[in-house]
């Protein structure tokens, strides 16, 4: 099965960006191109028939199966990023973090009215900053139509803080 294939390849990296934490590495599935494929097509496959306009890409891991399934489902890709790193006028959400704040952006051109738009990023953990991707698209009158993880942390409970936006939140592994 998928989920279990992804599981043995994803690598706990312990300690990362800091003591305590383990980090959830899915650069290894990137280094096995059939794999990677079959992903990319399990996730159009669910999409396809969902009317979504574009996919929102979080900086910089939602980028890599971000872009891939956008171009598989022939639609446009929007990356959101950190603050001050895209080059035209944005609009930019700012919101907590265990400690400090971080801040993301979008280009203020990036959405059309009543696009239906699906979040992507590689891992959902307390929803803070999948949040932070929904604030800006509804900003941009646009609609969240989902929101796609490669891998939910299920005991961070973020999908709960989700569905206030939208009831569609998929995880290719828990
Ligand atoms: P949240 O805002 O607490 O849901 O954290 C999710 C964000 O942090 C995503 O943009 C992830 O890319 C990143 N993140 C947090 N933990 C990990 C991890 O273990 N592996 C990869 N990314 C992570």
């Amino acid at each position: 099965m998928l989920a279990e294939t992804i599981k043995q390849v994803i690598r706990d990296v312990p300690d990362f960006p800091k003591p305590g934490i383990i980090f959830k590495d899915i650069t290894p599935i990137l280094l096995d191109a059939e794999l990677t494929r079959k992903i990319v097509n399990d996730m159009a496959e669910n999409y396809k028939d969902k009317c979504i306009d574009a996919i929102v890409g979080i900086e910089s891991r939602g980028f890599w199966f971000g872009i891939m399934l956008a171009n598989k489902l022939d639609i446009p890709f929007i990356p959101i990023r950190k603050k001050g790193k895209l080059p035209y006028k944005t609009m930019s959400y700012k919101y907590d973090l265990e400690y400090g704040t971080a801040e993301v952006e979008i280009h203020e051109d990036a959405l059309q009215d009543n696009w239906n738009v699906l979040i992507h990023d590689d891992l959902l953990a307390t929803g803070g900053t999948a949040i932070a991707a929904a604030e800006l698209i509804k900003m941009q009158n646009a609609n969240v139509a989902g929101f796609s993880f490669v891998v939910e942390l299920d005991f961070l409970e973020g999908s709960k803080s989700l569905s206030k936006y939208s009831e569609n939140i998929s995880s290719l592994v828990h």
